[in-house]
């Protein structure tokens, strides 16, 4: 039997609602295919900062860096705004990400048919979109140095980032990006700036090189601002898209809304090594609607199919999660957040215990 070793990190607000149903999820997937979960629940974030004063311990981060996998739910809230920034709840999740060298965050936007109306754009533009963006995200414009702003002489001020790039830095990302592609529908977009920015240039010289490994994947390229365009307007022409930090920051935003709603999207961050990797839901802890048992927890359980195809190997678990998930969409089941007026409303545990069923 396949054993795992899952650190399980609610966090705040709504974390922990939604994180309680993917675990169910994850045990039931779990005794279908076999495979053996041992999950360790740890406080981090405002839970965290309340029980040991800081949002993440050593011992928490030592249980992130012995499991095969970690799962988190979200963390942040209004009582702990007041913070100073070095001990604010979002700290943990920055150093969780650098500790565990996460430079790979995978977001998936995928429009379900049943859900189609809650996007903003034309039925006929997202139907049938299913895309991913692949971000790399320890590197360029966030990180580079020199950075700051300066006084001038004449009492002006000067601000300054740097976007910087290495070869071993895009090659890393470029080959997530073709792995990633081989799984999929075998298209990869690589998006650059290579016209105007020197450091994108060499971004696509070096993925160009990379792809000389991948023939079976077709490798386009384009720019940011026309990608931008272009996700508007026919977004299915995109299978998967590799891009920088800043640009995928803003590409990433700007796919998730397609589908309309926050509370349906998973992603990945992905280190250098299998044991690194980290899933979420890309939402944060809604504290308005925390407590309250009516939070989406499909974008968690979600993530746990991620989990299973990128961390275990184990596709046709993920795709039963997800081909679950739709069917439950389709059977009318809505949480508050994509539930259109007059549409009954699912709590949070009801859209859990659905997906079990489907499951089962
Ligand atoms: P948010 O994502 O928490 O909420 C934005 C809106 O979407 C809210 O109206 C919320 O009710 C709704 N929403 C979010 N997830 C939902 C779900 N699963 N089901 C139904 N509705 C959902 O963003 P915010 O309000 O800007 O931030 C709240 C707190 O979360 C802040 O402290 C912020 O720093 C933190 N945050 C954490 C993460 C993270 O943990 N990765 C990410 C973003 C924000």
């Amino acid at each position: 039997m396949k054993h795992y070793n899952v650190a399980v990190l609610p966090g705040d607000g709504i974390g922990l609602e939604i994180m309680g149903e993917a675990v169910k999820v994850l045990k039931a997937v779990g005794r279908k295919f076999k495979a053996e979960f041992a999950l360790t629940e740890a406080l981090v974030g405002g839970a965290s900062i309340d029980a040991n004063g800081v949002p993440l311990t050593d011992a928490v981060l030592k249980l992130a860096l012995k499991s095969d996998a970690v799962l988190l739910g979200a963390v942040g809230g209004t009582r702990w705004e007041g913070l100073d920034y070095s001990i604010r709840p979002e700290r943990a999740l920055l150093a969780l990400r650098k500790e565990l060298g996460l430079f790979a965050n995978l977001r998936p936007a995928k429009i379900y048919k049943d859900l189609i109306a809650a996007s903003t754009l034309k039925p006929e533009v997202i139907d049938g979109v299913d895309l991913l963006v692949v971000r790399e995200l320890t590197g360029g414009l966030y990180f580079g140095t020199p950075k700051g702003v300066e006084v001038l002489p004449d009492g002006t001020e000067r601000g300054v980032n740097t976007m910087v790039y290495t070869t071993p830095e895009i090659e890393r990302i470029a080959r997530v990006g073709f792995e990633v592609a081989r799984k999929r529908r075998k298209k990869l977009c690589s998006v650059d700036k290579a016209n105007v920015l020197e450091t994108t240039e060499l971004w696509r010289k070096v993925v160009i090189k990379v792809g000389k490994d991948y023939p079976d994947v077709e490798l386009s390229h384009m720019y940011v601002d026309n990608c931008a365009m272009q996700l508007i307007r026919n977004p299915k022409q995109f299978d998967v898209i590799v891009t920088e930090n800043t640009f995928g920051d803003i590409l990433s935003d700007e796919a998730s809304m397609l589908t309309g709603s926050i509370g349906m999207l998973p992603s990945a961050s992905l280190g250098a090594t299998k044991n690194r990797a980290m899933y979420e839901p890309i939402h944060g802890s809604a504290p308005d609607i925390a407590g309250k048992g009516i939070a989406n927890p499909i974008a968690t359980i979600l993530s746990v199919a991620m989990m299973l195809k990128y961390s275990f190997e184990m596709e046709e678990a993920s795709n039963l999660i997800e081909d679950a998930v739709e069917k439950v969409l389709n059977r009318g089941y809505r949480t508050a957040d994509i539930a259109l007026p007059g549409e009954k409303k699912t709590t949070c545990t009801e859209m859990g215990e659905a997906v079990l069923k489907e499951l089962a």
